[in-house]
């Protein structure tokens, strides 16, 4: 099984602007075919001889290295191929129907460079007793262009990948790359068979020790995630008041940023404050995803754990702007809906579910998700479904049966009992999914491209489910003031 790892990377001053060097030149490649792509299909459109005659979408970038561009030969050659390399990757993306056409690389956010295996080596520290590998040391660059070590932090063991990902982001470095996880403790289970193995053994179960082994999660706003056995995992209250200061400090300094003479180095100083200020809450939800999940998995009673199938990207849109009839703008929630959107986010719904899957994985238990329609308006006790059986946003009162408890909690038992009933009736419990395949440069061949094959998971398009799952969280964010911000 392949897992992600990011760790932190520390090039000295000298190595530093190097490599930036190498994100430019490869950034530059990569949107030289993407205007060239555009180019091109403006013509095929316009002129009659070049109707019929296919447009390139190729790997060749030799044709961008003129007298104007001579900076390019100062880097090495499989820097920018590895730029058109991304290109075509992209687009193989579009054909496929997962993405848009590529589009320009900005010079703002996250910067990043592809290297593949003749730009860099993991030499393996060996300890004193004989054959153990205890690390390794990072070497980057070839013979003509020599960077040097790079030291990183592994803050666990990894194995060789075959490329990786060199990355600046709000001023700290990072190496990113996937290979095989040396951490799974069964191994050999893998992909969907694993998943149908471990369901397998878990219909063996009768239905009480079924569900004494699963394990529901209501994920909501004003807590971020309640378990049907009454557990609340919530962000630390000093991590909240920091969280509130940092977004302060953020607007302040970008109110300071836009006040200070265009382009001066003030400005610039503004604008790095600016990119720094969302990191410690991007930390702070990235830990709490990582504990939660990781104090989910552990618990040795459970063996299933089942969520609702949110599809978080549909439901953190932006509104849409609405007309009056002389098409005059008028007020359409934005910024509430702004406001929802950023505590959806906050709460990191979808990393904590990511993060449990591949960890459960790991140890043999299962995650799947289940329909989350009227979840909060049914009655744990009897299914009785109405929105009576709401009074408040925190308590839950079954109109039909009298049954009282915590919304959140009576909301994970649903859920809980949804994923016993799915796994029951033997529906598939991966969701459809749509193939593509991933060109990837592989050994010291310099252009050898070898097609794989990868699974790509598309959220479903049901408009309903969203507007009545947003029209739901609305009603907690007006019930809730302290919760928007
Ligand atoms: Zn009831």
């Amino acid at each position: 099984m392949l897992n992600g790892y990011k760790f932190r990377l520390y090039p000295s001053p000298e190595q530093e602007p190097i490599l930036l060097q190498w994100i430019g030149c490869q950034r530059l490649i990569y949107n030289a075919k993407v205007q060239e792509d555009r180019y091109f299909r403006r013509f095929q459109r316009r002129m009659v001889g070049t109707v019929g005659e296919d447009i390139p979408v190729d790997q060749q970038y030799s044709r961008f290295i003129t007298a104007k561009t001579a900076f390019l030969r100062q880097v090495p050659s499989p820097v920018l191929r590895n730029g058109a390399v991304r290109w075509r990757q992209a687009y193989q993306r579009f054909f496929q129907k997962l993405s848009g056409r590529p589009k320009m690389k900005r010079k703002s956010g996250r910067q990043s460079v592809w290297l593949t295996s003749e730009l860099f080596e993991f030499r393996p520290i060996v300890d004193d007793t004989p054959g153990a590998v205890c690390g390794y040391h990072l070497h980057v660059g070839t013979d003509k262009f020599p960077v040097g070590i790079i030291p990183y932090v592994a803050h666990r063991p990894h194995a060789v990948p075959a490329s990786i990902y060199l990355a600046i982001e709000g001023g700290q470095w990072w190496l990113s790359f996937a290979a095989e996880d040396l951490t799974v403790t069964i191994p050999g289970k893998e992909g969907d068979a694993a998943t149908e193995r471990i369901a397998e053994d878990l219909r063996h179960l009768s239905a009480d020790q079924l569900a004494e082994r699963t394990l529901g999660g209501d994920r909501g706003i004003a807590k971020p995630l309640m378990t049907s056995d009454g557990h609340v995992f919530d962000l630390l209250p000093v991590q909240q008041t920091r969280i509130q200061k940092a977004r302060r400090q953020h607007r302040r300094w970008q109110r300071r940023a836009a006040r200070r003479k265009k382009g001066s180095q003030n400005q610039k100083k503004a604008y790095r404050k600016v990119a720094h200020s969302p990191q410690y809450e991007k930390n702070v939800r990235h830990e709490y995803a990582h504990q939660t999940s990781h104090a989910l998995v552990v618990h040795a009673a459970y063996d299933l754990y089942v969520f609702e199938n949110l599809p978080i990207q549909q439901m953190t849109k932006r509104p849409k702007a609405k007309k009056d009839a002389q098409g005059h703008f008028l007020p359409n929630g934005r910024a509430a809906k702004a406001g929802l959107n950023r505590a959806i986010l906050a709460s990191a719904w979808g990393q904590v579910v990511m993060f449990t899957r591949y960890k459960a994985r790991r140890r043999g238990k299962l995650v799947i998700t289940v329909p989350p329609q009227h979840s909060s308006q049914e009655c744990a006790e009897c299914t009785f479904t109405a929105p009576d059986n709401r009074p408040s946003q925190a308590a839950f009162v079954c109109q039909r049966c009298g049954h009282r408890d915590n919304a959140d909690h009576n909301a994970a038992r649903v859920i809980k009992k949804r994923g016993i009933q799915k796994l029951l009736s033997g529906e598939p419990l991966t969701t459809s999914r749509k193939t593509t395949r991933i060109f990837r440069t592989l050994g010291p061949e310099r252009s050898e491209v070898t097609p794989g094959e990868t699974h790509i998971r598309r959220a479903p398009s049901k408009t309903d489910m969203h507007r009545s799952q947003n029209q739901e969280l609305r009603g907690v964010i007006r019930e809730t003031p302290t919760s928007t911000r």
